[in-house]
């Protein structure tokens, strides 16, 4: 067997299951190679490796138990490692949100998400790096320093969940999970060079996600490969009581079909994904992935999105709006540090204006701004209108084809400090990515070549509502016939030959 971090999360699952390796083997592996990767990516927040190995210990007990008794009923991920991004609920985990506010916050409870998993029976390896409270697209924002990609340490990994994709892709944690509101899945994995799937906004529980956009926010998966993705997805998505905004139709299981041809896929290419702006090596190795779907069998159709350019303005409307009003909670008196004032008010003053960071401020400014009586119709109710004419855009696209595909982000991954006091280049970034939450519809986003810095370019194909199976299928076959998702950075390289 090859070195227990080179697995990918189905072997893993296999290798435990037919006894080739024990839990507790396998989880030392990957906290051996995090204790020595970690100081050069940063891409946990908290690690607690004695308690990942207690569960190791506990999932070895029940595979010798079920190997003697009912190997037939034995829990899908039993004893396979896990990172969660810092915004999610890990009871007896710090979550931090990647904020300084929530510094000493324990949470007494599971996100659905993780109590899926844990019944399932993983092994919670950590927390992972974010931007805070997930406002970001590079991990900057975090207060606890930035991630570092993999591939070259110079670069962000991408963001806000830049700690999950730097883990998967440095092969830290055979999968992890991330949340997407604007691009949060999708264009760290395509900055790191994994893939990343996007669900469906209502499709995944969000109890215990710390929210952030609550009308955009959603739980996704980040994985070497589509199989990988696929297995987590099965078992986390499905309604839950506990999330009002989530849906009523059934958990699904995906099954991905092995050499399925892409006969009768109409693939749709947004003339408003290619325009100027675009680094030329994205756009040819999105054309050739593109290329290599026609080969496969798909049909590939011209269509527009003409509401396009509107996208983040709209977003950077309501993402803010929403989050000044979900983060008016963090007050100091009920969760994390309090700095104590004279008074209530200044207490307030102080917790908040002294442990938020200059990004989460400037939202809570901006969304205050844009809800405040007087401009309300013009700023929030404007932007919710032109959402509509976004939403309209993908309706009117998904009569004529079955999914869309297109860039993830206009570059690769940027240089640490490049948006450094310049916010609007920043979100510029997101352009690509924020239209999907806008709609609330799925998106995977996968590696489809490299430039010319050996940076991984990714692509991301856009389905309708609750088509997660159908993108899948696809982004499978096109792993099947292709092989960017096997390639490793030069930092894995490295460390393994040691
Ligand atoms: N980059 C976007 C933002 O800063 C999206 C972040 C996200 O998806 N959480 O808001």
């Amino acid at each position: 067997m090859s070195h227990p971090t080179d697995l990918t999360l189905t072997q893993a699952v296999q290798a435990l299951q037919n006894g080739e390796i024990s839990s507790r083997e396998l989880t030392q592996a990957y906290l051996d190679r995090i204790e020595r990767i970690e100081p050069d990516l940063n891409a946990f927040i908290t690690l607690e490796p004695e308690v990942a190995l207690a569960q190791a210990d506990e999932a070895d007990r029940k595979l010798v138990e079920f190997s003697k008794t009912r190997p037939e009923s034995v829990l899908p991920l039993l004893g396979v490692p896990i990172a969660i991004k810092d915004v999610l609920a890990v009871k007896g985990l710090r979550a931090t949100a990647g904020s300084k506010i929530l510094e000493s916050f324990v949470p007494p409870y599971d996100a659905t998400v993780v109590e899926r998993l844990r019944e399932a029976g993983v092994v919670i390896l950590g927390k992972t790096n974010t931007d805070e409270f997930a406002m970001g697209s590079s991990t900057e924002n975090s207060a606890y320093g930035v991630t570092h990609n993999p591939w070259d340490l110079s670069r962000v990994p991408g963001g806000s969940s830049g700690g999950s994709a730097a883990a998967v892709a440095a092969r830290m944690t055979p999968v992890a999970l991330g949340t997407d509101t604007g691009g949060s899945v999708r264009q760290p994995a395509s900055f790191c060079g994994v893939t990343g799937l996007k669900t469906t906004y209502g499709r995944v529980s969000r109890y215990g996600l710390i929210a952030y956009g609550s009308s955009l926010d959603t739980v996704g998966v980040l994985g070497q490969n589509v199989t990988d993705v696929a297995l987590i997805y099965n078992l986390i998505n499905g309604p839950d009581e506990r999330d009002a905004t989530s849906s009523h139709n059934p958990q699904e299981e995906i099954t991905l079909k092995g050499n399925g041809t892409l006969q009768n896929v109409r693939v749709g290419v947004p003339g408003e994904y290619f325009r100027e702006g675009l680094q030329a090596e994205v756009e040819s190795a999105v054309r050739e992935a593109i290329q290599v779907l026609e080969s496969l069998g798909a049909e590939i159709h011209a269509i527009q999105l003409p509401h396009t350019q509107y996208a983040v303005p709209v977003y950077y409307l309501i993402a803010p709006a929403e989050a000044s009003a979900n983060l008016a909670r963090f007050d100091g008196l009920r969760y994390g540090p309090r700095l104590k004032g004279e008074n209530l008010r200044d207490t307030y003053t102080n917790t908040r204006g002294q442990l938020f960071g200059r990004e989460t401020k400037r939202r809570i400014m901006l969304g205050t701004y844009a809800l405040s009586a007087g401009y309300q119709d013009a700023y929030y109710g404007k932007a919710q209108k032109v959402r509509t004419l976004i939403q309209r855009d993908f309706e009117e696209a998904f009569e004529t084809v079955d999914v869309i595909a297109a860039p993830v982000a206009p570059t690769t991954a940027f240089e640490i400090g490049a948006h450094r006091g310049d916010p609007l280049s920043m979100y510029l970034e997101d352009i690509f990515t924020l239209p999907a939450n806008l709609a609330g519809v799925p998106g995977i986003a996968f590696p489809v070549g490299f430039d010319s810095r050996s940076l991984p370019i990714g692509m991301q194909l856009i389905g309708s509502h609750f088509q997660e199976q159908g993108l899948m299928n696809i982004a499978h076959c096109y792993q099947n016939s292709t092989d960017w998702h096997t390639m490793k950075a030069d930092l894995y390289r490295t460390y393994a030959d040691e």
